[in-house]
């Protein structure tokens, strides 16, 4: 190892200031205050500049983690952000959402170099310095950094289904090469899973803001309330409205259900109805979900992911007195955050692992008034490589609730592929498409949750930033 190596291995990691858990049980903020100027110059002074770069390997966007780190350490902010937005449209989103641990983090070298006094140290803070820079840029440039020159207009029309990251990601890197963008989007404000699915403590809506209004600046029309399926057919776009080419990044919004008794019961919430209407103002709301929650006293979540934490932790800044988490396996086989899970129980969530919801029971008025569960007990693994729980006889117990949230998972809408000629999808709704984004209808691509099943946001980002280049180079197709 150089001297070099040597030095940076030495420097120890700077702590990420985080509001106090008893404070931040009482707001909504974001649990994370970020690093300041100091701190994420020393933080970025950590990392070796392998020439291999493993993190950049393991980020789905391939960001230039050691390039935008070697500016950031001599104190070029601006410019190791505009690094980050070489190869991200959403950074300063990625950074705060993306479960580093298993990506470019997980691959980074210095988690894993023993010092020579023996020392172990955690990976470098990629995402959080990732979200440093970009958002110190807006702050200093009072919003996202426009091109000097808007690109000349091309004359072509690409129609966008879905204001989601992949959505989003698409319009924008086509705007930037003069096409012109049109959003179609079901709920009333663009963003999808960023806006109607991240809880305000994880990431604060304004930047969502922000790059709405840089869309717009560059030109991206967004059309809100639009179902399209029902109000405008993909077939009616390519014939009649004079679209190019649709993209289709209408994600997996649609909340699975148990399929057990008790149900449809007041008071039984899915996850995201739950989380918007916890979340959000009635105003950025559909109709149907405008009423406000009721006071919450006994909230039970079903399942072990990071919405259900999201659920959890929306419930505690509710107010509500017990919130528990109920999964049917053990902590080593969820599938969420370990982070997250650290951050519910310091806010006081209490979990029932090896728990399964067997029914909801309600009052005579309709109302839920608890959860009949059963314990289970590890078996040997299933078709998902985890172990298989099974019931024990006889341990049925209830739990108080007047809340119920079923977070276990989503699934991606069929109309789309229901109502549109030549679209081949799975028996889940998935759309078939080839490894540019392109689907089997031709000028029709697709990228994000509705392809790939529920996933992170910086996959569907880069399955955007995929069938942008796609799109770009079939629009460029039809000029010959
Ligand atoms: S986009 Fe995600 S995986 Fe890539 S560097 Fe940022 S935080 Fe890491």
């Amino acid at each position: 190892m150089t001297h070099q190596v040597h030095r940076r291995l030495a420097i120890g990691v700077q702590p990420v200031a985080k509001q106090d858990p008893e404070e931040r049980k009482r707001n909504f903020e974001e649990t994370y205050l970020g690093f300041d100027i100091n701190s994420a110059k020393i933080e970025a002074s950590r990392c070796i500049q392998c020439p291999s770069a493993p993190c950049q390997e393991a980020c789905p966007v391939s960001n230039d983690i050691p390039g935008a780190f070697a500016l950031l350490e001599e104190g070029d902010i601006l410019g190791a952000a505009s690094k980050f937005r070489e190869t991200s449209n959403l950074p300063e989103m990625c950074g705060r959402l993306c479960p580093q641990e298993s990506l470019c983090e997980g691959a980074c070298v210095v988690g894993f170099a023993i010092r020579p006094d023996g020392r172990s140290e955690p990976p470098v803070t990629i995402g959080k310095l990732e979200a440093f820079c970009t958002d110190f840029q807006r702050k200093e440039l009072a919003g996202y950094p426009l091109p000097r020159y808007m690109p000349e207009p091309t004359g072509r029309r690409v129609g966008i289904i879905g204001a989601g990251p992949a959505g989003l990601a698409v319009a924008e890197n086509l705007a930037l090469k003069g096409h012109a963008c049109t959003v179609f989007e079901l709920w009333p404000e663009p963003g999808g899973v960023l806006v109607y699915g991240i809880p305000n403590f994880k990431m604060r809506k304004d930047i969502v803001d922000e790059y709405i209004a840089y869309l717009e600046a560059l030109g991206v029309e967004i059309r809100c309330n639009v179902y399209v399926g029902k109000d405008i057919t993909i077939d009616k776009m390519l014939t009649s409205e004079g679209y190019d080419a649709v993209f289709l990044g209408t994600g997996a919004g649609v909340g699975n259900v148990m399929g057990i008794e008790g149900e449809e019961l007041e008071g039984v919430h899915k996850a995201t109805d739950f989380l918007v209407r916890g979340n959000l103002q009635p105003d950025q709301l559909p109709e149907h979900l405008r009423e406000p929650l009721p006071k919450l006293a006994n909230v039970v979540v079903i399942g072990g992911g990071d919405t259900s934490m999201d659920c959890v932790r929306t419930a505690i800044r509710l107010g509500a007195e017990n919130v528990s988490c109920v999964y049917r396996r053990t902590e080593a086989e969820m599938l969420g955050r370990e982070e997250e899970r650290k951050h519910a129980r310091e806010e006081g969530v209490k979990f029932e692992m090896l728990t399964l919801p067997t029914r909801i029971i309600g009052d005579e008025n309709g109302r839920v008034v608890s959860v009949e569960c059963q314990r289970m007990e590890l078996g040997e693994p299933d078709e998902s490589g985890r172990r298989r729980p099974i019931p024990i006889e006889g341990s049925e117990f209830i739990i108080p609730a007047d809340t119920v949230v079923i977070a276990i998972g989503y699934g991606a809408d069929p109309i789309v592929p229901q109502t549109t000629q030549g679209l081949k999808s799975d028996r889940k709704a998935l759309i078939q498409v080839d490894d540019t984004g392109r689907t089997t209808r031709p000028g029709v691509f697709a990228g994000g949750d509705n392809v790939n099943g529920a996933d992170l946001v910086v996959t569907a980002l880069a399955d955007g930033r995929r069938a942008a280049d796609a799109i770009d180079a079939y629009l460029d197709s039809l000029r010959g």
